[in-house]
């Protein structure tokens, strides 16, 4: 408990971070850039595996660069994860493009690859596919990217809340020929805001550093041939990064008992977790959610409202985005036999987000169990 309040997923802090905070304070690297910003990279990418990383002010900005990597220009069709938080499809419209959006399939709640095969079906042309791991879970990868590689699109792995979550032993962020982190201040790890940017692309990885600074030219004057953004992050963010980075398995592990300790007190209700595929993946379980059965009376808002009531947050599931207002007219393509039927739309209706702060202790956690359980009675 935090401020009298169970929160859904709050910054956990340790003190390293500080420390490598007052190391550039003392040496005045305040500016942006500066030691702790390469070494943060370099950490990050020999954590994750992945050849190298370019630091952003927020995963927002490492989609955004992707999209713009992929070579995404007015009109471009970008075939994009339907159940998923906005921030993943945005940068599609940043350059114009237009997003179509993929049903999620059961197994993971992520893109379902027989949707995907029908949207190349429709849309051969389409240059990219941002696919998202859903509250931390691995979506199926090996079927999207073969799918991607089959139809020669930029498979672009929105990795934001699944940092630290395996699928075959392999770090998600590293499936995509791009890869985006997110710590952001609820996320597994933050910077208070802040992302990342992964390829083993290391002419990428310039390309994303160059536009990140303003495009500017190697000139002693300011000397540009193309738009430049400010995304760079800072060199005190970072430093507090590198300090979050020391406690990320930590996260991880803590993330997992909640998600076990939920699961286990609702066997005997009529109730589900986010499923995973147990066999072949790890999540860091970012957010635990739970769905009501099909015939339940109760319904995932007046479950919220109960919480509430006892000053504990919960979340709808993330509303799709074909059902946006923004994105009205965009084509959604689902494998069920009509959109009315669409998986995401069911799990949005029926689900909820569930308290997974991991400063949450066993007690607490048993008392936003049996909050839960009356509600059901
Ligand atoms: C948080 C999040 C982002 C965006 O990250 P920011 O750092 O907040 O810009 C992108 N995609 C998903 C799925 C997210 O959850």
């Amino acid at each position: 408990m935090i401020n009298g309040k169970i929160w859904l997923s709050s910054p956990t802090m340790h003190g390293e971070e500080l420390e490598f905070v007052r190391q550039a304070f003392e040496s005045n690297w305040v500016a942006p850039l500066g030691p702790n910003v390469t070494a943060f990279e370099d950490e990050m990418a020999a954590y994750i595996g992945v050849g190298h990383a370019a630091a952003l002010v927020s995963g927002t900005a490492a989609l955004h660069m992707s999209v713009k990597l992929a070579g995404i220009r007015p009109g471009d069709k970008v075939l994009c994860s339907d159940l998923t938080f906005s921030a993943t499809v945005n940068p599609v419209s940043y350059e114009g493009g237009e997003q179509v959006f993929i049903d999620s399939e059961p197994k993971t709640w992520n893109m379902d690859p027989a949707a995907l095969e029908k949207a190349f079906e429709k849309y051969p042309d389409a240059k990219a596919v941002i696919s998202a791991n859903l509250y931390g879970t691995p979506a199926m990868l090996d079927e999207i990217r073969s799918l991607c590689s089959a139809h020669g699109a930029v498979f672009i792995e929105d990795a934001a809340e699944s940092i630290a979550s395996t699928y075959k032993g392999r770090e998600t962020g590293t499936f995509g020929k791009y890869g985006c982190l997110s710590f952001n201040g609820n996320k597994l790890i933050t910077t208070s805001g802040g992302g990342m940017f992964l390829s083993d692309d290391e002419e990428a990885v310039k390309k994303v550093r160059f536009w990140s600074t303003q495009s500017r030219e190697p000139y002693p004057w300011y000397q540009h041939r193309e738009i430049g953004y400010n995304y760079r992050m800072s060199n005190i963010v970072a430093g507090i990064g590198r300090g979050q980075l020391l406690h990320i398995e930590e996260h991880k592990a803590a993330k997992q008992a909640i998600y076990r300790r939920y699961r286990e007190a609702f066997r005997d209700l009529p109730v589900q977790m986010n499923p995973y595929d147990e066999q072949n993946s790890d999540p860091n379980f970012w957010l635990s959610c739970m769905t009501l059965d099909k015939g339940v009376k109760t319904t995932p808002e007046e479950i919220r409202l109960k919480l509430n009531e006892k000053n504990i947050e919960s979340r709808p599931i993330w509303k799709p985005m074909h059902l946006q207002p923004v994105f009205a007219d965009r084509d959604f393509i689902t494998a069920a036999d009509s959109p009315e039927q669409s998986l995401g739309a069911d799990i949005f209706a029926r689900g909820l987000c569930l308290p997974s702060d991991i400063k949450m202790t066993e007690e607490e956690q048993g008392t936003v169990i049996d909050v839960i359980r009356g509600t059901l009675r």
